[in-house]
């Protein structure tokens, strides 16, 4: 029996190169060695999104768009929409009595988000509701209630699945062995910084090149980039260590990327034409997802049908482990099986 892969985005967004990286090659490289559910969290989206459902409903269907075009096979994998699956619902109020509040507030992942929503949003932003504190607690039952191996995931997420085993061995250590401790898989870059220098490309940061975004608008955003500021005329020496320009050379341009460093350094190397290499760089390997997910975006019914069917296949497994979880809980009240 194959192996099984949990993954996932929140539909805040279109996905981003830092999905790319950090996850969705991933995806694609192991669909066919695991067996793999790609989860559209909408009911994750809403705890910070609570007050703009359409967003979240908008975004269900670029998200998928997204995953289809970087390569998901739908014969392969699951893509499938969190809302309706109830059991994943279920799981997590059962969960909700193994973590102390306490521990949620001490969560990495879940602090940082709260400074970034008060750095984005003010005051306002630091106003934390039971659902949004909770949410790793409902990532831990999206996880195990497909009895999940592997869950490949950007390093913002590791402490999520952290909190995922100490969940899953509170449960079996009260009422007997019924879960599995996941793996999380980092991507070859487990990070992407934005483009304005933050350590992360988010999609609530507004820092992102967009898979689906044009040609022109990804040289756009490169143009804007932000730069090594003692780098005034063209001909200046540089520090390329400091310019996210040169940073995602790094990442995007590996075979030339020391030649770079060295003409940056050496002031032999103009910014514009230097960005027009990122650009064109990033643009090919984009090309073939941009062509793909045009492709989806004129027969949205068939992205619609592949959620459909993946959100059946998906229920399957969820049912099997509430039958399971149920029982070693004592609460399979009428089940004469
Ligand atoms: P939001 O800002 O709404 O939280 P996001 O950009 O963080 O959106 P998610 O949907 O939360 O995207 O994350 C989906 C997956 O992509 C997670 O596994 C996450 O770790 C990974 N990921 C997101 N951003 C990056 C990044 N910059 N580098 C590497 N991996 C990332
Ligand atoms: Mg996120």
């Amino acid at each position: 029996m194959k192996k099984r892969i949990l993954t996932g985005d929140r539909p805040t967004g279109k996905l981003h190169l830092g999905h790319y990286v950090g996850s969705l090659k991933n995806r694609v490289k192991l669909q066919d060695e695991y067996e793999e559910y790609i989860l559209i969290a909408d009911v994750q989206a809403l705890t910070d999104n609570f007050n703009t459902p359409e967003k979240v409903r908008e975004n269900v269907l670029e998200v998928a768009m997204d995953s289809l075009a970087v390569g998901i096979d739908p014969k392969k994998s699951n893509i499938f929409v969190q809302s309706l699956i109830p059991e994943v619902a279920e799981l997590t109020v059962y969960y909700s009595n193994l973590v102390t509040v306490s521990r949620l507030q001490r969560n990495p992942t879940v602090k940082t988000e709260i400074a970034q929503k008060k750095a984005l949003f003010g005051q306002d932003g630091g106003s934390v509701t039971y659902g949004f504190l909770g949410y790793p607690v409902s990532q831990a039952a999206d996880i195990t209630a497909f009895d999940a191996d592997l869950v490949p995931v950007g390093e913002d997420q590791l402490p999520l699945i952290e909190q995922c085993k100490e969940i899953v061995r509170k449960f079996n250590s009260l009422y007997g062995e019924t879960l599995k401790e996941p793996e999380a898989l980092l991507g070859d870059i487990a990070r992407l910084k934005g483009l304005d220098g933050n350590t992360k490309m988010g999609k609530s940061l507004g820092n992102a090149i967009y898979l689906g975004d044009s040609e022109e608008e990804t040289f756009n955003k490169i143009r804007n980039a932000v730069t090594d500021p003692n780098k005034i005329r063209k001909d200046d020496p540089a520090n390329p260590h400091v310019c996210m320009v040169g940073y995602y050379h790094s990442v995007f341009s590996k075979a030339d990327y020391e030649c770079i460093c060295e003409e940056c350094k050496a002031g032999k190397r103009g910014c514009v034409d230097c960005k027009k290499q990122l650009a064109q760089n990033i643009n090919n390997e984009l090309a073939p997802i941009r062509e793909k997910r045009a492709y989806y975006e004129n027969h949205k019914d068939e992205v619609k049908q592949i959620l459909i069917e993946g959100t059946k296949n998906a229920r399957e497994i969820t049912k099997q482990t509430m039958e399971k979880v149920r029982k070693a809980m004592q609460i399979d009240y009428f089940n004469n099986k």
